[in-house]
């Protein structure tokens, strides 16, 4: 599961969406792509709607962290408490951190989201 924070948005002009969107991502190559390869990186392109002639595209950008990384790092914590306490147990007590409830939480978010787009997308 991978965390987002957003970091920049920018929005691309043209005569036709299809141009702005080809400027989004021309910017998109040299600026992010050729930089880092995306590395850490995660975009959303989406239309905005305009009352004149031209079209507009708006990126966004946002860095990006696996989840789990940190988690088990955080878990360690609780498996450390545990141990000086239950030297045969080597479980996790995730009752002082609250990890775990949270972690369900936002995944079942996510699967909702996901079925949402089954036969749209998926
Ligand atoms: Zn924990």
């Amino acid at each position: 599961m991978l965390i987002a924070e957003k970091i920049l948005e920018k929005d691309f002009q043209g005569k036709t969406t299809k141009e702005a969107y080809l400027n989004c991502c021309k910017w998109l190559s040299t600026n992010v792509i050729a930089v880092n390869n995306s590395k850490h990186i995660t975009y959303r392109t989406e239309k905005v709607e305009t009352d004149d002639w031209s079209r507009i595209v708006r990126l966004t950008l946002y860095v990006t962290a696996d989840e789990e990384e940190i988690c088990e790092r955080n878990c360690n914590i609780c498996k450390e408490v545990t141990g000086s306490f239950f030297m045969t147990q080597n479980k996790y007590m995730c009752e002082v951190c609250k990890v775990p409830p949270y972690r369900k939480r936002l995944k079942d978010k996510l699967h909702l989201i996901k079925e949402g787009l089954k036969g749209k997308m998926l």
